[in-house]
């Protein structure tokens, strides 16, 4: 596999070639000229990761542990247009057990990240806006409450601050998703393992003055502010910042999210009890608000790796089930022209907001079986917590 330094050097050199110089440049100013629409939809092409092939040889019936990964807004389009970049491959090709998941919320047929995530974490329909409390308000438990109070690690990894909606549905109970500086502390009440993600800032410039982040290591936390320090940690508790707020887009992110997983999975596999990760590929859904087809791209480019990282753990741990689905779909994406020879890929889209379309759900390891067919957003909650045995 191309070391990702270099791919990410290749890519800047190949957008540089093209015209772009950098897509920050381009995600900050050129986009939002009207005139630059086709450049907006055109990935031009650029570097590109060899796939491994992985096959499932499940050593249990039941998994033991379960990296559930979410690819915000990651609709069928999103994951052909990188595709169709990485020259015809995916680690995501490893998975042979695929369905689709019906997106709907309680109050709406197009769901936010809140009322998505709280499907998927708590296997309960809520309204938009809504994390980890019923339509009537009352709060539900996630997975990774359930898993904790069984004894299990968990963890959450994102490029998003950690606070936003959809790592914050494997925590919060509120019923307004904007209160990042509430849901911080409801952090605090967990006795989560590992968590890595942007949002520093709601832990430690806050309205009532506590510091958080000190509060976590009064309660043996580690708490770092760098992936070079975060992928350095090789036991004990971990809070992870990567920024105050989001992290940037890629290609500026530079290599964030695989090391983060790959860390999380390090510090989570160290018990025999078994252990929950929730990774999200938060920005997919940023760029195709945008309608930025060169983010999109890089995006889902990015979280196939860590899914790659996830999937070089599972293969050979045999115990291990992986989710990979979506919250929803971003942008009504649709691919109106691609090479598989230079990774050149165009895309158009109908929206820039979520739309109502099913996404799939992808399934690898024992139990992936159960994750097949038209199912409910909810059902994935469901089914995963009957395969760890948590009852709600
Ligand atoms: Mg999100
Ligand atoms: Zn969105």
């Amino acid at each position: 596999m191309i070391i990702f330094d270099n791919f990410l050097k290749k890519l800047i050199i190949g957008f540089a070639f093209t015209g772009l110089l950098s897509f920050t440049n381009l995600a900050q100013e050129e986009y939002k000229d009207p005139k630059n629409k086709a450049l907006q939809e055109l990935y031009p092409g650029g570097p590109f990761y060899e796939v491994q092939n992985y096959t499932q040889s499940n050593s249990t019936k039941n998994p033991k542990n379960i990296i559930l990964m979410i690819g915000d807004g990651m609709g069928l389009a999103h994951v052909y247009s990188a595709m169709t970049a990485n020259r015809g491959h995916l680690f995501l090709e490893n998975f042979k057990h695929i369905g689709f998941s019906k997106t709907y919320s309680s109050s709406d047929y197009i769901t936010d990240s809140a009322a998505g995530v709280t499907a998927l974490a708590c296997g309960v329909k809520t309204f938009n806006g809504a994390l980890g409390v019923d339509p009537e308000k009352k709060p539900v438990k996630n997975i990774r409450e359930l898993a904790e109070n069984k004894g299990l690690k968990t963890g959450l990894v994102s490029t998003s601050a950690i606070t936003h909606a959809t790592p914050a549905g494997f925590v919060a109970h509120i019923d307004s998703r904007g209160e990042y500086e509430e849901i911080a502390a409801q952090f605090l009440k967990t006795n989560i393992d590992v968590f890595i993600g942007g949002g520093s800032k709601n832990f430690e410039s806050r309205k009532d003055g506590r510091n958080l982040s000190k509060e976590l290591i009064d309660k043996g936390y580690k708490v770092l502010y760098t992936i070079a320090d975060i992928k350095k940690s090789t036991t004990g508790k971990l809070a992870g910042f990567t920024a105050p707020e989001h992290d940037a887009p890629m290609p500026a992110r530079g290599d964030v999210l695989v090391p983060a997983t790959e860390t999380a999975i390090k510090l989570l596999s160290q018990t025999s009890k078994g252990f929950f990760l929730m990774v999200e590929g938060s920005e997919i859904d940023f760029l195709a608000h945008e309608n930025i087809t060169p983010g999109v791209v890089l995006e889902t480019l990015d979280f196939d790796r860590a899914i790659g990282a996830a999937l070089k753990f599972a293969a050979s741990n045999g115990e291990t089930l992986i989710i990979v689905t979506a919250d929803h779909e971003t942008g009504g994406m649709s691919i109106n022209g691609g090479d598989y020879k230079t990774g050149m890929v165009t895309a158009k889209y109908t929206s820039g907001e979520h739309t109502g379309i099913a996404v799939p759900v992808y399934a690898f390891g024992p139990g992936a079986e159960q994750f097949t067919g038209f199912i409910e957003n909810t059902d994935i909650a469901k089914r995963m917590m009957k395969l760890l045995q948590l009852t709600p």
